[in-house]
């Protein structure tokens, strides 16, 4: 047996990491489990990766937006081995970052595939440890249906190393991870159709963000097919054919389900500890991040509730907190701001109008849909849309929605604000930066709905 620990976490993930490193700093004896590269999604297959080529997709309209500002430049063709050569290099770049810091940090990193052997006992290539307390952050996976043909069809994972751009592009679903690769894949210069089952993009999301965001996609050639569903997929000779429920034929050379993601908990020993799971597999939490079982704790996408990098760091230091700090910090989940990386992008934060009418019930909203100054020479058509949701009876922000070029960016800061709990008068008495789209959110001054 190897010597005894204070804190076992089982995925070097976002929050597994944080957790790790945070617990060897206050001076807890820590080692972390990975069976794979170190970073877990968010480096490796998540977040980075996919931010990475959504700039290298924005250079196609760059190019061609150029001309109007006297660069008559000519758009060159996509390389794609070498976006792919670059991106994995910088991941390397980062893993290596990650490695050192759990080295720095003293925590110990095992490598191989975790199992719990008791509710203080976990094995890991061969090696045994005991540990006063075990964090699982061994985060999710994408599924993909149960569809005939289903074994054509790619997930998210494949999408960052696919051996040949794929010129057709089919992608099913509606959700955070469908939006992004069809707008990316589209601006890399694929033809991509989307496939969504419900009648809009983003279920969750404001309603005039998704209608919004779905023509501006659909402007920029993305083919966005509501209220339908694929019934097959085949081989044939040049390709995929992807047969939609009402007998329509795309021909694909690659097909992405995004459907959604599942909590990795299968072989853990979890439910032999004694873990409870919910419907989806994913660990059952108290406010604490406590499973059934005391000594073990989880967070991040395993727990199957805010699947975000930040969400799941920030649960992490609250577990830190509570095991070996003063016990203080609590992790509030209403104003989590998050942006969606389409072309254009989303960002957003509180409430949406429908969901603060049922929570508030008399709102007020103020909209701007507007052609940014950028595009007055750039030949695009692309426009932003941006929305305040604002409880009548508190005159407080309650959700800020954006779409357009950098809504995350400016998104973020106003998340401050509403978590402050600004009120529209404070918004008002904010003095605009001239000229930027995001000054408007100061200057929205007539209701377009009450
Ligand atoms: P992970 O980061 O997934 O880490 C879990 C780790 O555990 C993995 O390294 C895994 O190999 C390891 N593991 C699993 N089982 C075991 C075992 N038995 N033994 C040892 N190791 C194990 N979030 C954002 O905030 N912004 C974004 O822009 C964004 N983009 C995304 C894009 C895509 C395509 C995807 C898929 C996700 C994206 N996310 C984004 C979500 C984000 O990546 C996750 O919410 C985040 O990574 C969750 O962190 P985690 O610590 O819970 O798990
Ligand atoms: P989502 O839950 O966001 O979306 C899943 C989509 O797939 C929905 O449109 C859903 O439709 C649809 N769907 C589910 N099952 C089927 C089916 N059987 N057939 C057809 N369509 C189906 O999951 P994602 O995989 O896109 O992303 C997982 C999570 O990762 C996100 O929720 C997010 O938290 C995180 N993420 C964050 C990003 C960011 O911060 N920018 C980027 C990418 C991921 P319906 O709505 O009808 O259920």
């Amino acid at each position: 047996m190897d010597p005894s620990l204070d804190l076992f976490v089982i995925g070097a993930g976002s929050g597994g990491v944080r957790a790790a490193r945070l617990a060897a700093h206050l001076g807890a004896r820590v080692a972390v489990a990975e069976m794979a590269a170190t970073g877990g999604t968010c480096v490796n297959l998540g977040c980075i990766p996919k931010k990475l080529y959504s700039y290298a997709a924005h250079f196609a309209e760059t190019f061609h937006e150029a001309h109007g500002f006297g660069w008559p430049v000519q758009a060159p063709a996509l390389d794609w081995e070498l976006l792919k050569a670059n991106r994995a290099a910088e991941i390397r770049r980062l893993n290596g970052v990650y490695e050192a810091v759990l080295d720095g940090a003293a925590a110990e990193l095992v490598r191989g595939r975790a199992r719990i052997v008791s509710p203080h006992e976990v094995e890991v290539a061969g090696r045994r440890f005991h540990a006063r307390h075990i964090l699982v952050a061994t985060g999710g996976h994408p599924v993909i249906p149960d569809v005939p043909g289903g074994e054509h069809a790619l997930c998210s994972d494949d999408m960052f190393d696919l051996p040949r751009f794929p010129k057709r592009l089919v992608v099913v679903g509606g959700g955070y991870i469908a939006c992004e690769m069809a707008s990316i894949f589209r601006g890399l210069g694929a033809e991509v159709a989307q496939i969504v089952r419900g009648s809009r993009l983003l279920r969750g999301f404001d309603n005039d963000v998704a209608r919004f965001l779905a023509a501006e996609m659909g402007k920029k050639g993305v083919d966005i097919r509501l209220g339908t569903h694929l019934q097959r997929i085949d081989r044939g000779d040049d390709g995929l054919r992807a047969t939609m429920h009402d007998g329509h034929m795309l021909a694909a050379d690659t097909v992405l389900y995004a459907t959604g993601r599942t909590p990795n908990t299968r072989g853990l020993g979890l439910e032999e500890a004694g873990v409870a799971l919910g419907a989806r597999g994913e660990v059952v939490v108290d406010a604490r991040y406590r499973s059934s079982v005391p000594s073990i704790l989880a967070v991040g996408d395993v727990t199957d509730r805010v699947q975000l990098t930040p969400v799941a760091l920030a649960e992490a230091m609250v577990v830190v907190d509570d095991l070996f700090g003063r016990g203080e910090r609590r992790l509030d989940y209403d104003f989590i701001p998050t942006a969606v990386f389409t072309h254009p992008g989303i960002g957003t934060v509180g409430w949406t109008e429908a969901q603060a009418r049922e929570r508030f019930g008399v709102v007020r909203t103020y909209q701007s849909e507007f052609r940014s100054l950028k595009h007055t020479l750039s030949g695009s058509s692309e426009r932003t849309l941006m929305k305040l949701v604002v409880d009548d009876a508190s005159d407080r922000v309650v959700g800020l929605h954006m779409v357009g070029a950098e809504a995350g960016e400016t998104v973020q800061g106003f998340a401050v604000a509403l978590k402050a709990g600004a009120t529209k008068a404070v918004f008002d008495a904010t003095i605009g930066i001239h000229p930027t789209a995001a000054e408007e959110f100061v200057t929205m001054r007539e209701p377009v709905s009450r």
